[in-house]
C-alpha cells in the first residue's frame, strides 16, 4: 500500500527500527507520539484587507528542555507536516547529542507572494501568539529558520519576544539563526549545508560502503546533483565543490533543472540565477523546464542531494534514480515506499535525521552563546596565540631555521568563533556518523542507515526517560 503522508513515512521508519531497540511497547509509544500541537488562526491586514492566517507549533517530545525546531513558511504547511517535522527534530537532536526535545512551526503562506513589510507583520503576530500560549522562550521552545524563513524572520521573532519580556536577560536565546549583529553566531547560515558535506564525506570514507557501491574511497572527484539552491542546497553544493573537490553536474530550482556531465561551476550558476532570475539557459548545460524539473532525480551521478522539500522520491520515480548515494539534505525527501525501492536497488540513503542535523547543532552553539553572553573564542584566542608564538620562536632558535611568514601566521592563529563553530560541527557530524554506522555494520537485521539512525535515536531518548525517572 503506498504511503499517504510524510507523517506516515516517519511512522513507518520508526516502526522498522523499534524492534532493534529491545524497548517495551509503552515506552516506544511515548517516544513515537507528538506531545502537543498548537493550531492558530490570526488576522493580518494586508493591502487594506484582512487575511486569516493559519499557523502551527508542534512540540513532539519534552524529554529534554527546551524544545527546538525551525519555522516553515509554505503554502503546503498543514498539521501532519508540522508534526512529522517536529518528530524528526527529536530524533535528530538525540543523534547529534544536542540536549533539546523536538519541535517545529509552520505558517501556511507562500512567502514569495508577500512584501517584506507584510512578512514582518505576519511574523510578529505569529510570535505574539506563541508568547501568549508559552510556546516560545529560551527555556521553553526555541525556533530557528526552515524552508521560506531566514535570519531576517528570526530577528523579528527575537525583537518581538524581547519587547514582551524586557527583563529577561536570556531573551536572545528564544530563537536561533539570528543575524550575527543580533546575537547570532558565526557559521549558522552555512551550518546545515556544511553538516551535509561532512556527513557525505564520512560515508565516502567507509571502504566497505564504497566497495558495495563500486565507488572509489573518498569524496574527491565524486559527481553530485542538487535539488534546490536555497540555504541548505547552495551551501552543500559550494562547500562540496570548494572543500571536497566534488564535481557538481546538475542542479534544479523551481523554474527547472540543468545538467552538464562535464561539470558546472556552482558559484557561477548561483551568480547566473541572481542576474537572470533563473538557472535555465546557463551556458553549456542541458535545460529542463518547470514541468520537467523532477527529472533532476533521474540524472546520472554518484551523489544526489534533494535539498528542497519532502516526498521528492517515491514509488513512482525511485526505480529511475541513477545515483549511488541519496543524501537527504531536506527533511523527508524520500517516502517510505521510495526508500524501500532504493534499498532493494542497493542505493545508499544518508538519512535526514542525521545528515541535516548541522543546523540544529550550530543552533545549539548559538543558544549556548546567548546564555553565556559571550562570543566563542574571546577568552582564549590571544592566550593561545602568544603560546604558539613562543613555541615557534623556540623551535626556530633550537633548529637555527626559520619558517615562512605565511606558515607562521597559520600556526600561531588562535581560534576565532567561526573556527570553533566549524570544528564543533565537524566533530558532531563525525561522531554521529560513527554511532549510526556501528549499528548498521554490527547489528543483525539492520540493513540500512536510516533504520540504524532511528534505532540510535530511540535508544538515546529512552535513556533519558529511564534515567530521569520519567519512565518507571
Ligand atoms: P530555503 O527556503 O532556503 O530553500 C529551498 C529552495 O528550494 C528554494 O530556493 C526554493 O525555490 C527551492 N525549491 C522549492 N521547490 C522546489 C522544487 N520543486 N524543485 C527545486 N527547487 C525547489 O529552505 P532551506 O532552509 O534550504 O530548507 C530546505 C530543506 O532543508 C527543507 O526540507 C528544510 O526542512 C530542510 N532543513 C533546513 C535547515 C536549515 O537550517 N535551513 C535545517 C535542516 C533541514
Amino acid at each position: 500500500m503506498p504511503d499517504k503522508t510524510f507523517l506516515e513515512s516517519v511512522g513507518r521508519y520508526f516502526d522498522a527500527a523499534a524492534p532493534h531497540t529491545g524497548l517495551p511497547d509503552g515506552l516506544l509509544k511515548q517516544i513515537k507520539v507528538c506531545n502537543s500541537v498548537y493550531q492558530i488562526y490570526f488576522p493580518v491586514k494586508i493591502d487594506g484587507e484582512v487575511k486569516v492566517i493559519e499557523a502551527y507549533r508542534a512540540q513532539h517530545s519534552h524529554h529534554r528542555s527546551p524544545t527546538k525546531g525551525g519555522i516553515r513558511y509554505s503554502n503546503h504547511v498543514n498539521q501532519e507536516e508540522v508534526v512529522a517535522l517536529a518528530t524528526l527534530m527529536s530524533y535528530k537532536c538525540a543523534i547529534v547529542d544536542v540536549p533539546f526535545g523536538g519541535a517545529k512551526g509552520g505558517v501556511r503562506i507562500n512567502p514569495w507572494e508577500y512584501t517584506e513589510a507584510d512578512l514582518e507583520k505576519i511574523t510578529r503576530r505569529y510570535t505574539t501568539e506563541l508568547i501568549r500560549r508559552k510556546f516560545i522562550g529560551p527555556a521553553i521552545d526555541v525556533p530557528a529558520p526552515d524552508y521560506g524563513t531566514g535570519p531576517r524572520e528570526m530577528a523579528w521573532i527575537y525583537d518581538t519576544y524581547r519587547s514582551f519580556h524586557p527583563d529577561d536577560i536570556n531573551a536572545a536565546g528564544c530563537v536561533t539563526g539570528k543575524p550575527v549583529s543580533q546575537n547570532g553566531v558565526r557559521g549558522r547560515s552555512e551550518a546545515t549545508g556544511r553538516g551535509v558535506f561532512y556527513g557525505i564525506r564520512e560515508a565516502c570514507n567507509q571502504q566497505e560502503l564504497m566497495n558495495k557501491l563500486g565507488l572509489t574511497l573518498g569524496i574527491e572527484g565524486k559527481t553530485m546533483v542538487v535539488q534546490g539552491l536555497g540555504n541548505v542546497g547552495s551551501h552543500t553544493a559550494t562547500i562540496s565543490q570548494d572543500e571536497g573537490g566534488v564535481k557538481i553536474i546538475g542542479v534544479s530550482e523551481v523554474e527547472g533543472a540543468i545538467y552538464n556531465p562535464e561539470g558546472l561551476d556552482i558559484h557561477d550558476v548561483i551568480r547566473h540565477r541572481g542576474e537572470h532570475g533563473s538557472i535555465l539557459s546557463y551556458p553549456g548545460a542541458q535545460s529542463f523546464g518547470k514541468d520537467e524539473r523532477r527529472a533532476v532525480m533521474e540524472f546520472e551521478c554518484d551523489i544526489l542531494v534533494p535539498a528542497a522539500l519532502e516526498n521528492q522520491i517515491d514509488a513512482d520515480n525511485a526505480h529511475a534514480v541513477k545515483a549511488k548515494i541519496v543524501a537527504e539534505a531536506a527533511n523527508g525527501p524520500v517516502t517510505a515506499d521510495g526508500s524501500a525501492i532504493l534499498a532493494e536497488r542497493g542505493i545508499i540513503v544518508l538519512p535526514d535525521i542525521y545528515l541535516n542535523a548541522g543546523g540544529v547543532t550550530v543552533s545549539y552553539f548559538e543558544w549556548l552563546k546567548n546564555l553565556s553572553h559571550m562570543r566563542f573564542g574571546r577568552l582564549q584566542k590571544r592566550f593561545d596565540e602568544r603560546n604558539y608564538q613562543r613555541i615557534v620562536n623556540q623551535i626556530e632558535e633550537t633548529t637555527g631555521k626559520s619558517i615562512s611568514e605565511r606558515d607562521r601566521q597559520m600556526i600561531v592563529h588562535g581560534a576565532d568563533e567561526i573556527d570553533l563553530v566549524r570544528s564543533g560541527l565537524e566533530e558532531t557530524m563525525i561522531t554521529g556518523f560513527e554511532g549510526i554506522y556501528a549499528i548498521y555494520r554490527d547489528q543483525e537485521g539492520v540493513n540500512d542507515l536510516r533504520t540504524a539512525a532511528f534505532a540510535l535515536a530511540i535508544s538515546k531518548i529512552s535513556n533519558d526517560y529511564i534515567s530521569l525517572g520519567i519512565w518507571p
